[in-house]
């Protein structure tokens, strides 16, 4: 709570007593902190790799760069580090973006199987280098009014996640169909699930469930955020249905006609 206090003074220069101004800014704070915690998670995600590349660089300079295994074994270290960094700055850059008011989407008539088709040929190699079968079930009337570069984003960042998330020989689903004035696209993997108290978070901006599997697998912890965001932009919804050990299934429906807020 703030309090702000003002004397009530007449003409005569006379006290007539105070105005207190109660100000409950608790919401104020809350979004200060989450500021905060932001600046300080963006600021460890990119140290991260920055001390990485600068301490395997170090080494190599100093030596490291006479052993021929050595050598490969750390460029490979750098090399990987700055791709992090290279998604992560793609990532934030989008989601600022994507949280500013006056954004908008280009929205055009878009085919959404045309688009999931498009977007297979990069998921079906990382699927291919874990052994994950990859399955589509994709119905063909599907024109809807969208932003096609933004609803591919979300189809790439939910199959990657399920083939992250998914041990060598699992399955990932993508199926495609109407559902009355909305088309509904579902993502569903054989993987290691969601526990059920961590579901509310995960939209949360770099919250992981595993934070080494997240890392490791290349994730940056922003890509549901930004999902959430193209699909609330479109006016849509996302749904989520986890077992643990078991899968995970994500559903999302758009509207077909987009109607500007
Ligand atoms: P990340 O880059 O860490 O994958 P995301 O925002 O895409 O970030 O996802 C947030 C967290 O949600 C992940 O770290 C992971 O713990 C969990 N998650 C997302 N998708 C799946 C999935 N298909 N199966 C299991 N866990 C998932």
């Amino acid at each position: 709570l703030e309090v702000l206090g003002a004397p009530i003074i007449n003409e005569s220069n006379e006290w007539k007593g105070v105005v207190l101004v109660f100000h409950d800014i608790t919401e104020l704070k809350n979004l200060e902190q989450m500021r905060k915690d932001f600046v300080a998670n963006v600021s460890h995600e990119l140290k991260t790799p920055i001390t990485s590349i600068r301490g395997f660089s170090e080494t190599l300079l100093d030596g490291a760069m006479q052993d021929d295994a050595l050598r490969e074994q750390f460029i490979k270290i750098i090399l990987k580090e700055s791709q992090r960094l290279q998604s992560l700055i793609h990532d934030l850059l989008e989601l600022s973006k994507l949280e500013k008011e006056e954004f908008e989407l280009n929205i055009e008539q878009v085919s959404v199987k045309d688009l999931i088709q498009d977007i297979i040929p990069i998921v079906e190699h990382q699927a291919e280098e874990k052994d994950i079968k990859l399955h589509q079930e994709l119905q063909s009337d599907t024109i809807i009014d969208g932003d096609s570069a933004r609803l591919k984003q979300v189809v790439i960042n939910l199959v990657t996640n399920a083939i992250n998330y998914t041990p060598s020989n699992g399955d990932v689903t993508v199926t495609l169909e109407k559902h009355f004035d909305k088309v509904k696209i579902t993502v569903s993997d054989s993987g290691v699930g969601i526990p059920e108290e961590d579901i509310p978070r995960i939209f949360e901006r770099f919250y992981r469930v595993d934070k080494a599997r997240s890392r490791n697998s290349g994730g940056t912890g922003l890509g549901l955020a930004i999902v959430k965001h193209i699909v609330e932009g479109h006016h849509g919804s996302i749904e989520v249905e986890s077992a643990h050990q078991e899968g995970t299934t994500f559903r999302i429906y758009l509207p077909e006609k987009f109607t500007k807020s």
